[in-house]
């Protein structure tokens, strides 16, 4: 064994040892000094002529496998995997055929040239892969490269083609290996997971993350060739609201079809007022919940944002009818131009987001251009934020009372109390101005509380002084209703100063009722269950749905203001005055009517079965000094009664 594979070509002759079956040792002997494989006697010799001849057979294949000793074929065993090779020398190219598969060729392709190699690469791509390998050819460079393929059956595959060089003894380039590989499968997961990062799941738009992205690189765009660019930022009006009373899957389509309707204002819109631009610049993005964004890329000037603005103001309202639901939705549009209102993505976001609040303040279904005086507000809100922090602990609220009154009678039968603050600099602050300020700062917990304790306590000094008890009707703003903890202050205080439930209303809005949450429901119900009774403010303006008057029966229903104003009541007020009128008497509730200004609106008023009023007509809301003076007087045998 040793002298053969020492003799020139010695280690290609295959040599197959004889030996006994027990004979571990010359068997391990043999092996040791080269031979390729053992027979154990007795001798099958049919078994044997099959055995040589496989092992010539190997021996040729191992043969001219190592006379292309550096044509490594490892990767070619695996599946998907093909590789090739050039030969510097003489520029041969090989590939294997796994490679010729993936590539689309029938199994043993009767081509197996460079040129072959590179024909099934789609046009798009083929400039791109032959400068690549030629430079990495031309300068001995690995390379890696995906391009597209075409098979003959019309698939477009996506290939990794990656390529190393191997260097002969003098560190030379002598042969380019490669392998190729089909990464569709790949490619497509990439997508997916692009699809999934960057792209709202809902609507298909992209999200807020693509957005910012796109922000940013047109911002660096805009820089460079000196154009002007806009945000557009909106959002549905009362969203929240649809989404509690209708449930998400209405939500949900909702938002399809403003997502529809935005792309349809964009298509229309833009050649008009963007001529030259692709319509594919723009970017819509689902910015979040009910925010929608857009990027509108090189405008010639700000107004070719209002004419897109308008435009979705004009398309969006309209009518939906979801399964069986006529839902109208409107929205409110705010726009930040570059460079004018900021020349990064966050400012340019805050103060699009911020004109879109002020469109909102301004009435609903509007649009907003950023303004710089518009910050004022932000800042004066800032300022009032800060002060209101200390106003509790400096005393500086005051509360009033506007009376209640019987329409048939005009006798005063209760009253509101409506909160003040005495602002050290400032004056007098209406609760318009902070009541949202301190929801947002937590505060509000902290003024509920102080208008509970404050209403008690003037009940019992009126009561003490022969005047009362008043039924006092308080505002509890729903804001965290259920971090409040109302329910046994509101006990509390009934107790610490003997008055009886009859003594308080809560006033809630509706909002507090569309959240449905188990929690605030549980809260409401306790309050009623310790027999104060429960009163929804400003009825009309919001959902004014029988779906949650029937989960949650309140005991007073208040005609919100804006339906009783104007001199003499409008026809279309009318309509809704009787409606609730109706809707209430028919579930048992009080009808009380705000902001009953003339005697004509207090006639139709009480005609039409409104129980109680207040308005300017009576009187406006006043400290407890002067409403004492409204009060009748107990005599003195009625007290001792
Ligand atoms: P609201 O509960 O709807 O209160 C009625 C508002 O209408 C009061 O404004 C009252 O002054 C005004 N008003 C009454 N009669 C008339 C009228 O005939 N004509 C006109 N034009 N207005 C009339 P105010 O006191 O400025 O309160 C505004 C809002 O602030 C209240 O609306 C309520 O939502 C909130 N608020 C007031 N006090 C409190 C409070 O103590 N706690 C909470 N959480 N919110 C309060
Ligand atoms: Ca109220
Ligand atoms: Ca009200």
């Amino acid at each position: 064994c040793l002298a053969t594979r020492d003799l020139p070509g010695g280690n290609n002759v295959q040599i197959l040892m004889v030996t006994g079956l027990e004979d571990v040792d010359s068997i391990e002997h043999a092996f040791e000094a080269g031979a390729n494989d053992f027979v154990s006697k007795p001798l099958n010799w049919l078994l044997l002529g099959h055995k040589a001849k496989y092992m010539l057979r190997a021996g040729r294949a191992f043969d001219s496998l190592s006379r292309s000793k550096k044509r490594l074929l490892k990767t070619q065993e695996l599946a998907k995997i093909g590789n090739w090779d050039i030969i510097f020398a003489n520029n041969e190219f090989h590939c294997s055929p796994d490679a010729w598969k993936i590539l689309g060729y029938e199994k043993n392709p009767s081509r197996n040239s460079f040129n072959d190699f590179l024909a099934p690469i789609v046009d798009e791509d083929k400039g791109r892969v032959k400068k690549v390998l030629d430079e990495a050819v031309a300068a001995g460079q690995p390379f890696s490269i995906h391009y597209r393929i075409m098979h003959p059956d019309n698939t477009r595959h996506y290939i990794l083609n990656q390529a190393e060089i191997i260097r002969n003894d003098e560190n030379q380039p002598d042969i380019m290996m490669g392998v190729i590989q089909d990464v569709t499968k790949l490619k497509n997961a990439e997508k997916e997971i692009h699809q999934l990062a960057f792209y709202d799941n809902l609507t298909g738009l992209p999200n807020r993350s693509l957005f910012q992205n796109r922000l940013e690189h047109e911002i660096i765009k805009a820089k460079r060739q000196n154009e002007i660019f806009a945000i557009i930022f909106l959002d549905l009006d009362q969203f929240k609201r649809i989404n509690d009373s209708f449930g998400h899957n209405i939500g949900d389509q909702l938002l399809k079809n403003a997502s529809e309707t935005l792309k349809k204002c964009i298509r229309e819109t833009d050649t008009a007022c963007r001529p030259g631009q692709e319509e594919s610049d723009t970017t819509i993005a689902r910015f979040g919940g009910d925010e929608f964004t857009i990027l509108l890329s090189n405008i010639k000037e700000p107004e070719s944002a209002a004419v897109i603005a308008r435009r979705i103001l004009e398309e969006i309202p309209a009518v939906h009818n979801i399964s069986g639901n006529d839902i109208t939705v409107t929205t409110s549009v705010g726009i930040s131009v570059f460079p004018m209102d900021g020349t990064d993505g966050e400012t340019l976001l805050k103060n699009a987001d911020y004109a879109m609040f002020q469109a909102k303040e301004y009435g609903r279904n509007n649009f907003k251009f950023y303004e710089k005086a518009l910050n004022m507000a932000a800042i004066e809100r800032f300022s009032l934020e800060k002060d209101l922090y200390k106003a509790i602990e400096r005393d500086e609220f005051l509360l009033y009372y506007q009376p209640k009154i019987d329409l048939a009678n005009r006798k005063v039968v209760g009253a509101e109390a409506l909160i003040r603050w005495l602002h050290p600099q400032k004056g007098m602050v209406p609760p318009d101005k902070f009541i949202s300020i301190a929801e947002e700062a937590g505060l509000i917990i902290d003024i509920n509380k102080w208008v509970i304790e404050t209403a008690c306590k003037q009940n019992a000094a009126w009561i003490n002084a022969g005047y009362g008890p008043v039924k006092i009707a308080v505002n509890l703003s729903g804001y965290q209703l259920a971090r409040q903890n109302i329910v046994s202050f509101l006990r509390e205080s009934l107790d610490r100063y003997h008055l009886d439930p009859g003594c308080l209303e809560v006033e809630i809005t509706e909002s507090v009722l569309m959240q449905q949450s188990s929690d605030t429901l549980a809260i409401l119900q306790e309050i009623k269950d310790m027999q104060i009774t429960i009163a929804l403010d400003d009825f009309g303006t919001g959902y004014s749905s029988l779906a949650y008057l029937t989960a949650f029966h309140v005991d007073t229903l208040k005609i919100d203001r804006s339906f009783i104003m104007g001199a003499t009541l409008q026809k279309n007020n009318l309509v809704i005055i009787k409606a609730i009128i109706a809707m209430g008497n028919s579930m048992g509730m009080k009808i009380v009517a705000e902001g009953i200004e003339t005697e004509e609106q207090l006639e139709l008023l009480r005609d039409f079965g409104v129980h109680e009023g207040q308005g300017y007509l009576f009187k406006p809301p006043v400290p407890q000094e002067k409403f004492i003076g409204l009060l009748p007087q107990k005599t003195l045998l009625q007290q001792y009664a």
